[in-house]
């Protein structure tokens, strides 16, 4: 370990004994990880409010240590001292994370750890009952303090509360950026389903129709989680009601998923998502683990790695040359056999529907269009948290074309608000652009990549995403990430581009 080597009172000791503080914090931090990935999956019921608390207390201890006078010091001593690039990249964040944390007070934080412990919970019974009204109250208190600590975070000028928010999870993204995004995308998507719609052949999806038992879907799973080249020595999978990966370290690294007897592509997809997250967590760089520079760029990039080994390559043709013949076995060898041809386009269906998680690539986008528009109104007190169901019913209708039916498949689908995440939906938007970016230049750099595909050798795909995105860690920002391995800027043209190109085909258009 290269900071372990310098000199206890050289020039360097300060930048040093900073980052044993930073590690510290990580260690604070990945901890907090697991007892959340312990509450979504094994925790009895009852534990809820003991689980509230020692989450509020970590997060405090982690949030005191960062901002405090000693955490200063050392920043300011150690940006006097020459440093490498590696250096720069995290005092350059380290900077960042401590003037955010030291405008936000510690009992504001410690409250919203805890009502967002608490929230969820409460949200998931709301979403039970489809009860909109026992979820409200907490919404609305949840938008108070997130009100409030984007208040105390600041904005730059021509900003506002939802860019102080946002910079959490995708940093120097704003409002003002993503929206014209949203703009480009959403006409030649709703144009594009229309004309699927309206024109083309809809796929059969009969054939996936047969219920198969959660069991042999999850070996199936595991099988292709195994051969995307996700390290089960260093990772597990488990079951949870919304899947997602968290990690401790770069060897501990747990996704989730979830099976349906009558979705056998469901939980095979959502798998292969996660695993995507998983292989980005698990091919960080050890040396840099516990420092900014050995951690994950932003959740866009996070995204785009997931989105990528789902869609681009799990919903392509050549992975269904590879993965048909296990699928057959699975569905219990139906006659006629499936072919890989018929597997796929029925994995590219097009239907508008009410639940994102479910949502096929091309009306995805439009789901989060219309949470980002309403979070964007309840941030700016234009939309009263009472007047939420009816605001997202018509966004559904304008979007999408749908009525929505009640509020379970309405506005209480998504866990996102009652864990406090105003400003988180569009990652996955950008996921889905960065992803489509980054899968192009892949096939650019790999002219063998589609034949390698359809041999089920992904070693070829992960160790260029490793070299490219992983092994980098955060020593680039996204955007900087994003010029370096695509070649330009961000941008909605390679994901039409890739979509319009296969549901065309899917629909022989
Ligand atoms: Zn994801």
């Amino acid at each position: 370990m290269q900071n372990d080597e310098l000199e206890p009172n050289g020039p360097d000791a300060p930048y040093a004994h900073l980052l044993a503080m930073a590690r510290e914090v990580q260690l604070l931090q990945s901890s907090a990880a697991l007892l959340s990935w312990d509450q979504e999956t094994f925790m009895p019921p009852e534990g809820a409010a003991h689980r509230a608390k020692q989450l509020a207390l970590l997060a405090r201890l982690a949030h005191e240590r960062v901002a405090g006078a000693e955490f200063a010091g050392l920043l300011d001593e150690a940006a006097a001292a020459p440093t490498d690039p590696a250096a720069a990249v995290n005092l350059r964040e380290l900077r960042r994370l401590h003037e955010r944390a030291v405008r936000v007070p510690p009992g504001l934080v410690a409250e919203l750890a805890e009502t967002t412990s608490l929230a969820q919970g409460e949200w998931a019974a709301a979403r039970a009952a489809s009860d909109f009204a026992r979820f409200a109250p907490w919404l609305e208190k949840l938008l108070q303090l997130s009100r409030r600590r984007a208040e105390c975070l600041g904005w730059p000028a021509g900003g506002e509360a939802w860019d102080a928010l946002a910079e959490d999870f995708e940093p120097g993204m704003t409002a003002q950026q993503i929206a014209p995004l949203f703009a480009s995308l959403r006409g030649p998507l709703g144009e594009l389903v229309r004309e699927l719609r309206e024109r083309g052949q809809e796929p059969d999806t009969a054939l996936l129709a047969p219920a198969v038992p959660v069991a042999a879907q999850e070996r199936l799973a595991r099988l292709v989680a195994e051969q995307l080249g996700f390290d089960f020595a260093r990772g597990r999978m488990d079951l949870s009601t919304h899947p997602f990966t968290t990690s401790t370290c770069s060897r501990d690294v747990r996704f989730t998923s979830r099976f349906r007897a009558d979705h056998v592509l469901d939980g095979l997809g959502s798998t292969m998502h996660e695993v995507g997250h998983g292989l980005y967590e698990q091919g960080l760089p050890p040396t840099h683990e516990g420092t900014p520079l050995g951690e994950t760029v932003s959740l866009g990039i996070h995204e785009s790695q997931s989105r990528l080994w789902e869609n681009h390559v799990g919903r392509s043709r050549e992975f269904w040359e590879w993965c048909t013949p296990h699928l057959q076995r699975v569905l219990g060898n139906p006659t006629p056999p499936l072919t890989a041809e018929a597997v796929w386009r029925a994995a590219n269906v097009v239907r508008p529907d009410f639940i994102r998680v479910e949502a096929d690539e091309a009306t995805y986008n439009l789901h989060i269009a219309v949470r980002f528009e309403l979070e964007l109104a309840l941030l700016r007190g234009d939309l009263e948290v009472a007047g939420l169901p009816a605001a997202w019913n018509a966004g559904y209708r304008e979007h999408l074309g749908l009525e929505v039916p009640d509020d379970r498949r309405g506005c209480l689908q998504d866990v996102h608000w009652s864990c406090g995440m105003f400003g988180y939906f569009p990652t996955y938007t950008l996921g889905n652009l960065y992803g489509a970016q980054i899968f192009e230049a892949a096939t650019r750099a790999l002219p063998g990549l589609p034949d390698a595909i359809a041999g089920g050798r992904f070693a070829l795909l992960r160790d260029w995403l490793g070299e490219q995105v992983h092994a980098q860690g955060s020593r680039f920002t996204a955007a900087e990430l994003c010029e370096r391995v695509c070649g330009g800027p961000l941008g909605a043209d390679a994901y039409l581009r890739y979509l319009g190109t296969k549901l065309r085909a899917v629909y022989r258009l």
